[in-house]
């Protein structure tokens, strides 16, 4: 499979979630394995999105460099991913993208209209070789090896109106964007007080989060099981963090993107550390230490 990128630049503007702030977004083609690369106004310098690259990860995925900064940058990726784009070039106007409707669908539709096309490079997917897992009981992420790509996702919650939802899915590009790419981001109408006071969600409102009053949502639902489909669509985005298409099922429960995240950097440490075992392996053949060496390495779970 070739990498892909778009046929040409497409821009997008609106509010930022958390920000409160206008902003607009502008998605250009990028070079064969470039990845997907953030500029802060037109002469920021790039920030890859690249685990290095990431600075904070509560509430929303945040990349930054030497000052610079995009807040919520997990939807876009994760419409890059649904739609197989390999290399972009996302220039912002502020410090966070637009929030939209809560989705990833205006994304998904921005790179529609602006059209696909093949490059030179090949795809290099990522095998994950082993059990990779962040997180304990309760909230939890592990990948396992598998051919394909697949995602399953637990999301229990005391609250009535989302209480248990379980959902296992190999993505397609046609499931991405009719039953994941549309759904939106949640929160509680009792949480809000307190996200404002600490200067978050100062853009969130019914039109592009769901609001969960005492019992029931207060703007509908898409999806009768729209929370944990709003899940998987964050994972898949925290996961292009990687650059690579991964052949693996990942297996979650109640994670979010701390958990994604730290999954995310173990994968890339397990990566580094296979590589680096195999090099050893032929200098002089012991079997033993690089497998002790990985479960030593904390948050890494090997079995
Ligand atoms: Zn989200």
């Amino acid at each position: 499979m070739r990498q892909h990128t778009l046929r040409k630049a497409v821009s997008l503007e609106g509010v930022g979630l958390h920000s409160g702030k206008t902003v607009r977004v502008t998605l250009s083609p990028g070079p064969a394995d470039s990845g997907i690369v953030f500029r802060v106004g037109d002469d920021g310098e790039p920030i890859p999105a690249a685990p290095e690259s990431v600075v904070d990860s509560h509430y929303a995925t945040t990349i930054g460099k030497n000052g610079a900064r995009v807040q919520t940058i997990e939807h876009l990726m994760a419409a890059a991913a649904g739609l197989g784009i390999d290399n972009l070039e996302v220039r912002v106007d502020g410090s966070e993208l637009p929030a939209a409707d809560g989705s990833a669908k205006p994304f998904v539709q921005l790179m529609l209209t602006a059209g696909r096309t093949p490059q030179g490079a090949r795809q290099r997917p990522i095998r994950i070789p082993h059990a990779i897992g962040a997180g304990s009981s309760g909230r939890w992420i592990q990948i396992v090896p598998a051919d394909t790509f697949r995602i399953s996702y637990t999301l229990d919650n005391e609250h009535p109106a989302i209480g248990t939802q379980v959902l296992s899915w190999t993505p397609t590009e046609e499931s991405f964007i009719t039953d994941y790419a549309p759904a939106r981001t949640y929160g509680f109408l009792k949480d809000l007080g307190f996200l404002r006071k600490s200067g978050r969600a100062l853009g969130g409102s019914l039109d592009n989060t769901i609001v969960i009053g005492k019992s029931a949502t207060l703007n509908g639902l898409r999806y009768r099981d729209e929370f944990v489909r709003h899940k998987v669509l964050d994972l898949l985005g925290d996961l292009a963090l990687l650059g690579r298409r991964i052949g693996g099922h990942v297996i979650a429960r109640n994670a979010g993107h701390a958990l994604n995240f730290e999954l995310v950097v173990a994968v890339q440490r397990a990566l580094g550390l296979d590589r680096r075992a195999a090099a050893r392996a032929v200098a002089a053949p012991v079997a033993a230490e690089p497998a002790e060496a990985l479960a030593r390495t904390p948050g890494l779970a090997v079995s």
